[in-house]
């Protein structure tokens, strides 16, 4: 199971004195990318608050697949997973490199899984929407990490707990998905049911109580739970952000609005 270490990617990300702060983002609708709004300005700040990372290793709602998988090319594609949006949205590109050095120091770190590397696989609009905001220069190499859709809830937060070493290395580590993320109830206004403002004041009073076993066995927090994340996926990134969190770590909220009715742009930032 354990994969032979590689000198090369050990080097390239030695320990620093700093621990880098881990990332939740609310991602929200693909159109983040080419607005300039309340979300988006407060993506930009929050960066401007964050020493300049060595490499940005995402977990998105985008990338589902069977056993988990890191991308290993030196220019990872732009990936336009979307349809229906302005033709603007299409021409996007995000052109930050890749780092198959990171993709198997990954692979090294992790023991609960077998991490496959992938050399085809590019950016999903989960990662680029929100780093071309945060990034703009796209001169920070990102490494993308896959959702394995088979495995339960403790098992991403598990996962996210191995990979806290990489705190220390510089590498910034971001979950981007929403806590609530029903997109049958979506409204395009800028307004929120009493279920999901609901659901997302829960979830933030478990952040802050350190309360992670509810947040794993989210499903068990009632009726809004059901609305809130009819489906894992979106979910799910915030487990690997909670995993990373080591004791005595500070917690902030950024961008913590409901909007569209039913998504959650809460984004949190920890350490
Ligand atoms: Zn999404």
């Amino acid at each position: 199971m354990r994969s032979e270490v590689n000198p090369q990617s050990q080097m390239a990300f030695p320990d620093g004195e700093f621990k880098m702060p881990v990332l939740f983002v609310g991602h929200g609708s693909p159109t983040n990318a080419i607005e300039h709004n309340v979300f988006t300005r407060a993506w930009a700040k929050m960066i401007e608050s964050l020493p300049q990372p060595n490499a940005v290793l995402c977990v998105s709602a985008h990338w589902e697949t069977v056993g988990t998988e890191v991308t290993a090319t030196d220019q990872p594609e732009t990936i336009h997973d979307f349809f229906g949006f302005p033709d603007e949205l299409y021409q996007m590109k995000y052109p930050a490199p890749g780092s198959p050095s990171l993709a198997h120091l990954v692979r090294e770190t992790v023991h609960l899984s077998e991490i496959r590397l992938n050399t085809a696989r590019g950016l999903d609009h989960g990662t680029w929407s929100v780093l071309c905001k945060m990034f703009p220069k796209a001169d920070i190499p990102v490494i993308q990490l896959s959702l394995d859709s088979s495995r339960e809830p403790a098992f991403h937060h598990a996962l996210g707990r191995e990979l806290r070493s990489l705190r220390r290395k510089g590498v910034l580590i971001v979950g981007s998905g929403n806590i609530v993320h029903n997109l049958r109830s979506v409204v395009w206004q800028d307004t929120a049911y009493d279920w999901a403002l609901e659901f997302d004041e829960k979830i933030r009073n478990l952040i802050l109580a350190g309360d992670h076993q509810s947040l794993i066995d989210y499903q068990s927090l009632g009726p809004q739970a059901r609305l809130a994340a009819p489906t894992n996926e979106h979910y799910l990134p915030l487990l690997y952000v909670l995993g990373l969190q080591d004791p005595g770590d500070a917690i902030a909220f950024y961008a913590d609005q409901v909007t569209l009715g039913s998504i959650s742009m809460r984004s949190i930032k920890i350490g």
